[in-house]
């Protein structure tokens, strides 16, 4: 509350009493809204609950060694938890490896880790949701109360990023098929499902006319790389960025470019297409890994050295000692890569394994600049250690690009909903449930950006 204070500094008498008042006067109209919260809470989510267990739905299903659409029941959901009619979800590349591997997987799960939807029924205990919202369903919680969330990193948030007990499901099963098999959602969330029932720590209401389609890339792809350029890492007007892949992500973050005001924004990728989308969401320069080769740090280097390399001038001097390149190099990089879990379609990554990229992305950042890791990497990556000590280049994680789902993602909706960030044009396809499974097999084989599924 706002103090009054007369001329003099000093409160009066009648300014308290005054103030007294209004402050009865607002205590009586949260009195008067009383019996309309009574109404809302007579809404009984309990009961809305009680309807929903047992209710029939489809959804794409990881079984045994299948990939396919399956009937299931609804099971009793927790008192946090939230039962959403989904509308749309777009199938992240980090799920293909476990949805189309030859391995038989030890339970059955509805693939994916981030959805959009309708909420139909609340826990009792919901707060934040309630019916009849529209809700990204994110790939990262924000609880709001665990030590992460209250130290400033909701993108670690301990909902998500919690150690449980061997043996124990972090998550309990949300349906079974109709002869009673357990059927899990993928991180507690699923997607690919005609219902989700996510707890409410994952759900992020928006109040938007924006298309389901569009607004499903927020709950990952589309928001991770977004917010690699704001979120953790700041992008800075003039800067030099550097983007590697040009999937979902690394285009979130060629935009992330472009809408910061960076001067310049260099994408590399094998993939022609991918390179031309690029360009047209913000890129002023693609590069061919693969025509590059090893030297392709030097060339972003070459690209990022200043008009001139007097360095009392404020231009970038280059010169070498040991391992350590001086000066040169992007401001900030975001390797977005990843690596190849099957081989593509479309023209293959130098390097599969993706350690040889996380090096060269690290490698072209500049002295004090800053790189994101966002790409998985299976196996050990080294660096020259006394490069690593000296040459002060910050490495931010890439989980979720530092997104704060519930600070950020709303602010996204209404950049989408201005036209600042484009999130129609990078939805290369759409599918029905019924061809969800194909959906999956697109994403790993990347003829296309970001496909969506769309539930009827
Ligand atoms: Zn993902
Ligand atoms: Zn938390």
């Amino acid at each position: 509350m706002r103090t009054e204070s007369n001329g003099s500094g000093r409160l009066t008498r009648r300014r308290v009493l005054k103030a007294g008042a209004a402050a009865l006067g607002g205590g009586t109209a949260v009195l008067a809204a009383a019996p309309a919260l009574d109404a809302q809470a007579a809404q009984a989510p309990a009961v809305l609950t009680g309807t929903q267990v047992g209710r029939t739905f489809r959804g794409l299903v990881r079984h045994g060694t299948a990939l396919d659409v399956q009937q299931m029941r609804l099971l009793p959901i927790d008192p946090r938890q939230v039962v959403i009619r989904s509308t749309a979800v777009a199938p992240c590349y980090t799920i293909v490896r476990g949805a189309l591997g030859t391995n038989p997987v030890r339970r059955a799960e509805v693939p994916n880790h981030c959805g959009f939807g309708v909420v139909e029924a609340v826990g009792a205990m919901v707060k934040r949701v309630q019916v009849g919202d529209r809700v990204v369903v994110a790939g990262t919680s924000q609880c709001g109360q665990c030590y992460q969330c209250l130290h400033g990193r909701p993108d670690y948030c301990q909902f998500t990023f919690f150690s449980n007990a061997a043996g124990v499901e972090p998550f309990p099963p949300f349906a079974q098929f109709p002869d009673g098999t357990p059927v899990y959602a993928q991180a507690g969330i699923g997607g690919m499902s005609e219902v989700m029932t996510a707890f409410e720590e994952y759900c992020v209401p928006v109040f938007t006319d924006v298309p389901a389609a569009q607004l499903t890339l927020l709950g990952d792809q589309l928001a991770s790389g977004f917010a690699a350029g704001h979120a953790d890492m700041h992008f800075q007007p003039g800067s030099d960025v550097v983007v590697f892949g040009a999937g979902p992500v690394g285009l979130g973050a060629v935009q992330a470019g472009r809408v910061m005001g960076a001067g310049q924004v260099i994408v590399i990728d094998p993939i022609r297409y991918r390179r031309d989308f690029a360009r047209k969401l913000g890129a002023t320069t693609t590069l061919d890994p693969v025509a590059e080769g090893d030297g392709i740090v030097e060339r972003v280097r070459e690209l990022c050295k200043g008009p001139n390399d007097r360095r009392f001038a404020g231009g970038v001097g280059y010169g070498r000692a040991g391992n350590a390149v001086m000066a040169r190099g992007a401001d900030f990089v975001v390797e977005a890569a990843g690596l190849q879990a099957f081989p593509p379609k479309v023209e293959p990554q130098p390097d599969p394994t993706n350690v040889k990229t996380v090096q060269q992305a690290w490698d072209c950042t500049r002295m004090g600049g800053h790189v994101m890791l966002m790409g998985f990497t299976l196996q050990p990556v080294s660096f020259p250690g006394t490069s690593l000590a000296l040459l002060g280049r910050t490495i931010h994680p890439g989980q979720q690009g530092g997104l704060h789902v519930m600070r950020d993602i709303p602010r996204y909706v209404k950049l989408i909903e201005k036209g600042v960030i484009d999130a129609s044009s990078v939805i290369t396809k759409k599918y029905t449930l019924d061809e969800s499974r194909q959906a999956v097999q697109d994403t790993a084989d990347r003829t296309i950006i970001t496909g969506v599924i769309e539930f009827s």
